[in-house]
């Protein structure tokens, strides 16, 4: 690898220690407006090249220093902060099509993007279909004379499927498909989906990127030439803009990302491999696991696996999670995840292609002590 590694980017990468007084932190630059010294500079604020910040709908040195990370890490040209992650994943989908288009998705994908393609987007003319996703074969036998987008979720939510990105980005360039992967999973640190191929990187930076379940956010990154005209409209114009506090927070998050995931993975995996083994478990769905239907191409283009599984019981009611996930005292009961703490929900599991969704748990595992995490899991399977 040539230049700076992951730690080293999330570290030093754009920082400007000495114009900022030297301070080792970077500033948090929370203005909305920018003043001029005088009429004529203010006159070429406009200009392509304008060295000046103007407004920080359209840019802030704050979320700009953590764009020109983002893009780092991820191997891009450009990044664009947006206020959460469904404003990203929006405007990375708008960006790619128009009235008329057709869109190839996996039907595992995160609820709220399905929602966006099923109940939002038709108003425009915009249509999707949904494809398990776990063989290329399924996008190109969904694809139409219009398909203008494939949108990969890899691992995707809830029960972590797995596609083939780098097959899927290039049937997509043979047919002018633009492609998107919402990377939140594994982050830029277990994959890169742009190595891989794919055009336009999404994220919710709500759950690993920041961390400390204190901030919502999202990031689209690509090539320049994708996202210019993002930047331009679904950013600067639909307005959906990143705060500076919570760009800078996420400065904040990103100097531990490398070693707060290898904790979140270890952990993760000594918790698959155990729950595997319980006779009260069913099925574990965590893309280490050697039993995980999507483990060879996950070796393959992951280089981790984050700290995120799912599991079914063998009594597989509602009840039972909920009696287990009500039983279990340092996994807290919430939606998100990614964040220091450990969590835990009840849900539907519903795997690809399925049409059947089964009752299991969801565990988000955080960074307490992981023999704390084994014995609340074995004692509320004793007792749950
Ligand atoms: C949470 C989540 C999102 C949405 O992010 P927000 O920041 O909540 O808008 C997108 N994709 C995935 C996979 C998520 O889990």
């Amino acid at each position: 690898m040539n230049g700076p590694r992951f730690e080293t980017i999330c570290v030093h990468h754009a920082e400007q220690r000495e114009r900022n007084f030297g301070a080792a932190a970077p500033p948090l630059y929370q203005a909305s407006t920018f003043t001029y010294p005088d009429c004529a500079s203010f006159e070429v604020r406009e200009a392509e090249d304008a060295p000046r910040f103007d407004y920080t709908r359209t840019g802030n040195p704050t979320t700009q220093l953590l764009e020109q990370k983002l893009a780092a890490l991820e191997g891009g040209e450009l990044a664009r902060g947006f206020g959460s992650g469904m404003a990203a994943i929006s405007a990375a989908i708008l960006a790619c099509v128009k009235a008329g288009d057709h869109i190839v998705c996996i039907d595992t994908v995160y609820g709220p993007t399905r929602t966006l393609l099923t109940s939002y987007l038709p108003r425009f003319g915009i249509e999707t279909t949904f494809v398990a996703g776990t063989d290329p074969t399924h996008f190109a036998d969904a694809t139409r004379s219009n398909t203008r987008l494939y949108y990969a979720e890899s691992p995707s939510s809830l029960v972590f499927a797995i596609q083939d990105l780098a097959a899927i980005a290039a049937l997509a360039r043979s047919r002018g498909v633009a492609t998107i992967c919402d990377n939140s999973y594994a982050t830029a640190y277990f994959q890169r989906p742009l190595a891989l191929g794919i055009d336009l990187v999404a994220h919710t930076a709500t759950k690993y990127l920041g961390g400390h379940s204190d901030l919502v956010a999202g990031m689209v990154v690509g090539s320049r030439e994708r996202m210019r005209p993002l930047i331009e409209n679904e950013g600067k114009l639909l307005g959906g803009v990143l705060d500076p506090f919570a760009a800078w927070l996420m400065l904040r998050g990103l100097r531990t990302l490398a070693v707060r995931l290898d904790r979140h993975q270890s952990s993760a995996r000594t918790i698959a491999r155990l729950l595997g083994e319980h006779p009260r478990v069913a099925r574990v769905f965590h893309p280490g696991l050697a039993t995980h239907p999507g483990r060879a191409i996950a070796a393959r283009q992951m280089t981790g696996t984050s700290g995120m599984l799912s599991f079914t019981l063998r009594d597989g009611s509602r009840e039972t999670a909920h009696r287990l996930v009500d039983a279990l005292r340092y996994f807290c009961i919430a939606v998100s995840w990614g964040g220091y703490e450990s969590l835990a929900i009840p849900l539907q599991l519903r795997q690809p292609g399925a049409a059947e969704a089964e009752w299991g748990v969801r565990l988000s595992v955080g960074l307490e002590h992981v023999d704390d995490l084994i014995e609340d899991l074995s004692a509320g399977l004793a007792r749950g």
